[in-house]
């Protein structure tokens, strides 16, 4: 059953009553990013903690009715969600605060929590008869949606910018779809696609566009407060790019809450890297959106005009999160100490919310004694070359015992 009531305009503020997917609003134009919004009253009902306790669907799909999907064909879908969260004894001690939990989205098939908007992107495309999916992307975006179009058998055709690393490049080639690397940077990308996906005719993941991929992502808040007992943390710290994944960890709280499952909404932290920050920027000037560079290695969230601002802006000033911005170094710190401290492997910026709280911590934004959800949104393998500035290269070792004794002592383990 489809529990979607219809779509809210993200600018006018118009709502469509309508059940037919609509992409943006009619009035305000491409700009117009709407909103999906259920009959809640009616899903509060079918939503209840005896429903969660009894669905053994672990996987982003147990949340369906409040996906706006159809289900025909999730059962042939690759597994989504339902990543780990995991309580951190190490990292909490180090940043000396009592309760840390990391939700490692770097799990999922296609190593990022791109995925889950990449599954309900792929549905959607189905249900419409599509004949092509097409996307723009830093890169995660992309090998998402080339890898669940692969399991469906859908061709996909894949923007990227030329920077994209290696590994997100290698996944697009490797799961079969037409890769277009563009000479520019995601702005440029971005703008081929659209204009390719017009002409073509093609369906349409990219990302601030489409509302359903928030719908997709929302459902990492969805798992956090319910492996938790529905009891969310204080804070959720997540890294913005686009301000999709932000929007979408918004929406996932706040329609928990709307659905009494929750008695509040966690506070959301949003952070940057200093070397593309628009929303720090915006935020701490009260001032709209400004284009900016795209200086940093955490490539994901290199975006320079961030396509969904409305609702990245409103996850922090509605949940009375804030905004904060780290230098590259950190992140580069922060995913070695992850490492260490975790056993958990993220791309710089999958570890950008882990050098984001332990500066949230210094300024005194977060108190030591609040809980705080991290989620770690991409894995570090799809980065090598940039995973490499955060460790110290081994040299080789002769096959000798007496020199290999001497660098277990230097190295402290013997
Ligand atoms: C896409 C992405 C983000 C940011 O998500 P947006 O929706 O672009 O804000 C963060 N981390 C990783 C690893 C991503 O792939
Ligand atoms: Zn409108």
């Amino acid at each position: 059953m489809n529990y979607i009531k219809g779509y809210r305009c993200t600018i006018c503020g118009k709502f469509f009553e309508t059940q037919e997917a609509l992409l943006t609003c009619p009035d305000c134009g491409e700009k117009g990013i709407l909103d999906v919004e259920y009959d809640y009253e009616a899903l509060k009902k079918v939503l209840t903690k005896d429903y969660f306790e009894k669905n053994r669907n672990y996987s982003m799909w147990r949340y369906a009715p409040i996906m706006g999907i159809k289900e025909d064909h999730i059962d042939e879908m690759l597994r989504i969600g339902w990543t780990p969260l995991v309580k951190s004894h190490n990292l909490s001690k180090i940043l000396g605060i009592k309760e840390l939990y990391v939700k490692d989205d770097g799990l999922n098939p296609s190593g990022s929590s791109k995925d889950r908007a990449s599954g309900v992107a792929v549905l959607k495309a189905i249900e419409a008869g599509a004949k092509v999916i097409s996307c723009s992307s830093t890169g995660n975006a992309a090998s998402s949606c080339a890898c669940h179009a692969a399991h469906m058998g859908l061709p996909a055709v894949i923007f990227v910018p030329k920077r994209a690393p290696i590994g997100k490049l290698t996944q697009i080639s490797l799961y079969g779809a037409t890769l277009v690397i563009v000479d520019g940077d995601y702005k440029a990308a971005f703008k081929l696609s659209k204009e390719a996906i017009a002409k073509h005719g093609w369906y349409n993941r990219n990302a601030a566009i489409n509302p359903f991929m928030v719908e997709g992502k929302k459902t990492v808040s969805l798992e956090i407060a319910e492996q938790l007992n529905f009891k969310p943390t204080d804070w959720v710290v997540v890294s913005v790019g686009d301000g999709c994944t932000i929007g979408g960890v918004y929406k996932g709280f706040n329609e928990l809450f709307k659905l009494g499952l929750i008695d509040r909404v966690p506070r959301i932290l949003g952070v940057q890297s200093t070397g593309c920050e628009p929303f720090v920027v915006a935020a701490k000037n009260h001032e709209p959106l400004k284009e900016c560079d795209e200086n940093t290695i955490a490539d994901s969230i290199a975006v320079g005009i961030p396509r969904n601002p409305i609702k990245a802006l409103r996850a922090v000033e509605y949940s009375k999160g804030a905004w904060i911005s780290v230098p590259d170094e950190e992140i580069i710190k922060a995913m070695g100490l992850l490492g260490k401290t975790e056993g958990i492997f993220g791309e710089p910026a999958g570890v950008t919310g882990v050098a984001g709280l332990a500066k949230a911590l210094k300024e005194g934004i977060i108190k030591k004694d609040e809980s705080v959800t991290i989620i770690v949104t991409g894995n570090g393998l799809k980065d090598p070359n940039n995973a490499q500035k955060a460790i110290v290269k081994p040299d080789l070792m002769e096959p000798n015992i007496e020199k290999l004794d001497i660098y277990l002592k230097e190295k402290g383990v013997i």
